[in-house]
C-alpha cells in the first residue's frame, strides 16, 4: 500500500511539481536582449533569440518554428518602437496570455528609454520603418542598464522563488556595467564631434552617447535602399568640403554603397558589429561596446 502511495505521489508530482524546477523561458527578438537575459537570468533562464547579428531585425520572416518557441515563453523581450512591427505581432497573437501586451511577460526595451528621432509630423521623413522614432535603442549603454533594471524586476515577478538569485546577478552586472561605462566614456572622449555617415540610421544611440555628429545616411529615408542620385548628392556635399571621418554600416547592411563612397572619397567604410555576434570580437554586451569604440577610434585616426 505504501509503495503504491509513493508511486502515486511521484506521478502527481511529475505533473504538478515539474514547474518548480523548470527554467524561465525567454523569447528575445534580437541578440542584444538574449545577451542581457543571460547576464541577469544566468542558469535559471533558457533564452531563444529569433534573430542573429547578420539579419536585419526590421525584416524577418515569422517562421513556424518561432510559434512553438513563443508559446512556451514566460517573457518576450524585444526592442519595440516598431522595430519588429513586420513579424512580432503575428507571433504574439499565437502566444499565451503571459506575454501579451500589458502582461508581466511582455517587455519592450523602448518603453523604458528615451526614444530619439521621433517624427514631429506625419510627413514620413523618418521613412516606413521608423514611424515611432528610432527603435535601435541598445547602442547606448545607459539604455542597457535601464532595460536590465526592468528585466530583473520582471524575473522577480515571474520566478518569485529565485528573487535573491536575480537580485544578486543584477547587482553584480550593474556594478560591472557602470564601471565599464566610465571606462568607455573616457576611452571615447577624443571621438567627440567626429562627423559620420551611416548606411541605415541604426547607430543614433551610439552617435548621441559619444557626441559624434551624424552627417547623413546612405539610405535616402530609413528602410529605402541607397539610390544612385542620393549617393551622388552625398558625394557632391563631401567634395564641397563638408568633412566626414567614418562611414558606418551594420553587418546586415549591403557593403556596396558604403564601399563605393569610400572609394570616391578615401573615407574609411567600417562594418560595425551593431550587436552581439556582429563580428568575432563582439561576444557579449561588454565586448560589443569595447569593439565599437575601438573601430571608431581606428577609423577616425586613419583619416587624420
Ligand atoms: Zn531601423
Amino acid at each position: 500500500m505504501e509503495k503504491y502511495s509513493i508511486t502515486l505521489t511521484l506521478a502527481i508530482c511529475g505533473l504538478l511539481c515539474g514547474n518548480a524546477f523548470a527554467k524561465v523561458s525567454l523569447f528575445a527578438c534580437e541578440p542584444e536582449w538574449e545577451a542581457l537575459a543571460k547576464e541577469i537570468g544566468g542558469k535559471n533562464v533558457e533564452v531563444f533569440s529569433a534573430t542573429h547579428a547578420k539579419q536585419d531585425p526590421h525584416h524577418i520572416r515569422a517562421r513556424p518554428s518561432f510559434i512553438s518557441k513563443i508559446r512556451r515563453a514566460d517573457l518576450v523581450i524585444c526592442s519595440g518602437a516598431g522595430l519588429e512591427a513586420g513579424w512580432l505581432p503575428i507571433l504574439i497573437q499565437k502566444a499565451s496570455a503571459r506575454v501579451q501586451p500589458g502582461a508581466v511577460g511582455y517587455l519592450m526595451a523602448s518603453d523604458f528609454v528615451n526614444i530619439l528621432e521621433v517624427p514631429t509630423s506625419v510627413d514620413r521623413s523618418m521613412g516606413d520603418v521608423h514611424p515611432e522614432g528610432n527603435p535601435h535603442v541598445h547602442l547606448n549603454p545607459h539604455n542597457i542598464l535601464l532595460v536590465a533594471t526592468e528585466l530583473s524586476q520582471r524575473l522577480n515577478k515571474i520566478d518569485a522563488g529565485n528573487i535573491d538569485f536575480y537580485n544578486e546577478r543584477f547587482q553584480k552586472f550593474s556594478f560591472r556595467w557602470k564601471q565599464a561605462i566610465v571606462q568607455w566614456e573616457s576611452d571615447a572622449a577624443s571621438l567627440g564631434g567626429t562627423p559620420v555617415i551611416v548606411h541605415h540610421k541604426s547607430f543614433i544611440y551610439l552617435i548621441s552617447w559619444l557626441n559624434l555628429s551624424q552627417k547623413g545616411s546612405l539610405e535616402p529615408r530609413p528602410g529605402i535602399p541607397p539610390t544612385v542620385s542620393h549617393l551622388e548628392d552625398l558625394l557632391k556635399k563631401l567634395k564641397q568640403g563638408d568633412p566626414v571621418d567614418v562611414i558606418m554600416r551594420a553587418p546586415y547592411d549591403s557593403a556596396e554603397a558604403s564601399e563605393w563612397l569610400s572609394r570616391q572619397t578615401g573615407i574609411p567604410a567600417v562594418m560595425m558589429p551593431y550587436t552581439v555576434g556582429g563580428d568575432s570580437e563582439s561576444k557579449d554586451l561588454f565586448s560589443l561596446f569595447d569593439r565599437s569604440i575601438t573601430l571608431l577610434k581606428q577609423a577616425a585616426s586613419a583619416i587624420k
